[in-house]
């Protein structure tokens, strides 16, 4: 055989060099597509640690919609004596895990399941970290409108299940639902605060948290949301709550299965920093919330009262909206217009 030359021979080890480094690049961009994807989507200093949701897991699936009351004014109410539905299993998993994140896949209605994280310093974004842009998310049932009883007027919001300050997450598709203003900024808020303030003051410590949208049958829109949180290392006695939250703004009938919205003038929550009441001439009415009906004050026709405010500009269109009216009702506006 004939003997190679030097400069061959460093040709021959050069090329196969290139082929190794090349090889070497396949091989680690196709073992990490979805964790660097997310890694870099997090402005975190901690790696994100992706939680393996087994299927025993779904531990709320007991609680459904036909346990919740119907909002009657109040945004947000305790459930279970305000205790989470997590079992021992999930708490000493969350202790052993130390932090994680995991929000489950769109269902077959390209719906958001679940937030499910164990929120800590190493979640939440960093100081100084901005929110990145998630207007290109439209979650399910998203169908944006405007009323002039709204703060910033848009009915609509891409409420993070899981908040931006806990999670760090911006344009999740999995973690965004269309949720009205006055469960965003109103009744989450609240709650949310409360976390964070207590995972900002006590670096070290963990939240377990659980954001569940509850949707009625097939419907796009969530009716609302179950808030479970519970703080990790004490056990709940610093923060425990088990919250269901109204999809619902003040004023507004919402069709859940497809987002569609109108303007009712009926405003259950009177007090809610979101609804602009100063140009509106506002009456009292009462709901039966058994029928749907709607009486004049102190009808006696009325069983299950529901007081709330009224526009009576917008009464004509009660009965299109699925709210019939007591011939009470047209007596009490008669008497106003005279
Ligand atoms: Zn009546």
């Amino acid at each position: 055989m004939k003997k190679l030359s030097k400069k061959t021979k460093q040709n021959i080890l050069t090329v196969i060099l290139i082929v190794l480094v090349v090889v070497l690049y396949l091989y680690k961009e196709s073992n990490s597509g979805t964790q660097s994807e997310t890694e870099s989507a997090q402005p975190s200093l901690y790696p994100s640690q992706t939680y393996e949701f087994s299927s025993d897991n779904d531990s709320i699936g007991k609680l459904s919609l036909s346990d919740i009351p119907e909002y009657t004014g109040k945004g947000i109410i305790e459930i279970n004596a305000n205790k989470p539905y997590f079992t021992e299993d999930e708490m000493n998993e969350a202790k052993t895990l130390v932090y994680f994140e995991y929000y489950g896949d769109l269902d077959s209605l390209g719906r958001c399941t679940v937030a499910y994280d164990c929120l800590g310093v190493e979640t939440m974004p960093v100081s100084g970290a901005k929110r990145g842009d998630i207007s290109e998310i439209h979650p399910s049932g998203w169908h944006q409108r405007s009323y002039d009883c709204i703060n910033q007027n848009t009915l609509m919001t891409r409420t993070h299940l899981a908040g931006w300050m806990l999670s760090a997450e911006n344009a999740n598709e999995k973690n965004l639902i269309s949720g009205t203003r006055y469960m965003n900024a109103d009744s989450m808020l609240e709650y949310e605060e409360m976390t964070e303030n207590y995972l900002y003051h006590n670096k070290g410590k963990h939240v377990l948290y659980r954001i569940t949208p509850m949707y009625n049958g097939d419907e796009l829109v969530a009716r609302g949301i179950l808030m479970e949180a519970r703080s990790v290392e004490d056990n709940g006695k610093s923060i425990e709550y088990c919250v269901y939250v109204y999809n619902v703004q003040p004023g507004i009938k919402i069709n859940y299965s497809n987002g569609w919205s109108d303007y009712t003038g009926i405003f259950f929550d009177i007090s809610a920093p979101s609804v602009q009441v100063g140009n509106l001439e506002l009456y009292d009415f009462e709901m039966d919330m058994s029928s749907h009906i709607i009486h004049a004050p102190q009808c006696s026709e009325c069983k299950e009262a529901a007081p709330f405010k009224g526009d009576i500009d917008a009464a004509s269109s009660w009965p299109s909206l699925g709210y019939d009216i007591c011939d009470c009702v047209y007596d009490m506006l008669d008497a106003i217009a005279a």
